[in-house]
């Protein structure tokens, strides 16, 4: 059995549309999406993107089942490599007359040093920018940011404008460039946007590399979540999350495209609370751009759990949590009434799965074993109980080890910025990164030692 999905794509100055037809093609989309940019696109690939988006969502939705792709315009031949290496996906391929070996795009020549940061908004892509503002002062810095959300796209990104951007340093939130898309609206089943991950910044920020080619393009998200960068036999993916071996593969993909950009994770090593640290100790004037909240109609919602998850980590690291309406977190539904109503019953198995992720779990265990209670009396003087109570629940010895993590970062990703920037800045921010072991390395010609003092 064969599926062909029938791709027809569009666009103007500023946006890629597509449609999908076919007989099964309702199971992908409900009707046409829509990416659109705040910049001039220009000549642009635009169907790689799709592509990038369709093979994966093929793959989740049709499994086993053969399908084939075709295009009103030929996706190049790289795209369809890179991206297929990426997902190790086997079962989709695109019809023959629908490919494309052009390699001549045009790129814009940049003069001066472009660092382009693909931005959450969260602690990771803050601490990111501080560190490489830090590391590169002389480079224009540029914000690329995906809008695209459940609740709408439009809000999602009012959130961000009015909730984070206004908080940024100007010269960095003056060279703004989003895209923003309907794609979960269009989407038949909302969770299978969780078969994009990386992929899909890199494919939808294609035409920003096109267009200002920036010497070094940094994704900060998932920080130390890859763990497990083998393929789980379980899922259809080889990548589940982010991991070196994915910024190769886009790099080399836009390299084979034409573009001299260099992708780098400089989050690779440093864990959440990390992250939060660094922000919180080195960068304190970037501290009020911090934008963890999921919801859409306040800066913080008290509803979600990056809410609750932002108060924890201010109160294990003792640092007020200047903006945060604390008295809206334990309003009736919200998080910590929701902590306090599973602490009341007794159902402490479900503390955990309610306010983080389990591949935090670990991490919030051990943060919530550093509680400043004297600041949680300060900032909850009705509910601190809650997190004391909700801290002996789930007590364990977990203790955060780093030394492996980043022995494997610095010789796998960027050596020489990690070795000589990021190590030392979280060295210098009181982030222990090698476990108070005294660490070696080569980074090119030069013999980098850490000491721990
Ligand atoms: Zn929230």
């Amino acid at each position: 059995m064969e599926n062909v999905i029938v791709v027809d794509v569009q666009t103007t100055e500023t946006k890629i549309m597509f449609t999908c037809s076919g007989d099964r093609a309702g199971e992908l989309f409900r009707g046409p999406a829509t990416i659109e940019y705040s910049f001039d696109i220009g000549d642009v690939p635009a169907q790689d993107v799709v592509f990038c988006l369709l093979a994966p969502l093929a793959v989740t939705v049709f499994g086993e089942e053969r399908v084939r792709l075709e295009f009103n315009r030929p996706v190049t031949r790289a795209a369809i490599g890179y991206f297929t290496l990426f997902h190790l996906l086997d079962t989709v391929y695109v019809a023959e007359d629908s490919i494309s070996d052009e390699e001549n795009w045009t790129f814009s020549k940049n003069n001066g040093e472009v660092v382009a940061h693909l931005y959450g908004g969260g602690k990771d892509s803050l601490a990111a920018y501080g560190m490489l503002d830090e590391i590169y002062p002389d480079a224009e810095h540029h914000l690329l940011r995906l809008h695209w959300s459940p609740y709408g796209a439009e809000k999602h990104q009012k959130a961000f404008d009015e909730g984070a951007l206004k908080f940024l340093p100007e010269k960095f939130a003056k060279n703004y460039f989003w895209a923003r898309s309907d794609l979960h609206k269009q989407l038949r089943t909302w969770d299978n946007c969780n078969c994009w991950h990386m992929a899909l910044y890199f494919a939808i920020f294609l035409p920003y590399v096109l267009k200002f080619a920036p010497r070094t393009m940094n994704f900060a998200y998932d920080a130390l979540e890859y763990y497990d960068p083998v393929r789980d036999p379980a899922k259809p993916f080889r990548f589940r999350r982010g991991h070196p071996v994915t910024t190769e593969l886009f790099e080399q993909y836009y390299r084979t495209l034409g573009a001299d950009t260099r992708i780098t994770d400089i989050s690779f090593g440093i864990t959440p609370n990390a992250h939060f640290r660094i922000v919180a100790r080195r960068y304190p004037e970037l501290f009020n751009a911090m934008y963890m909240c999921e919801g859409t109609d306040e800066r913080w919602c008290g509803f979600c759990q990056k809410c609750f998850q932002f108060i924890i980590y201010c109160l294990a690291n003792s640092i007020r949590p200047e903006g945060f309406p604390t008295e809206i977190l334990f309003k009736e539904g919200n998080r910590g009434a929701k902590v306090a109503e599973l602490l009341e019953s007794g159902e402490t198995n479900k503390l955990l799965p309610t306010i983080c992720a389990p591949i935090h779990f670990e991490a919030v265990r051990s943060m919530l074993q550093n509680l400043d209670l004297e600041l949680a009396k300060e900032c909850f003087p009705d509910h601190w109980q809650v997190f004391e109570k909700l801290r002996d629940a789930v007590a364990g010895n977990y203790e955060p080890r780093y030394l492996g993590v980043w022995k494997r970062a610095l010789d796998y990703a960027l050596p020489p910025l990690l070795a000589r920037g990021v190590g030392t800045i979280c060295m210098e921010a009181g982030v222990d990164v090698f476990d108070r072991v005294d660490i070696e390395r080569q980074v090119g010609n030069e013999r980098w030692v850490y000491d721990w003092k």
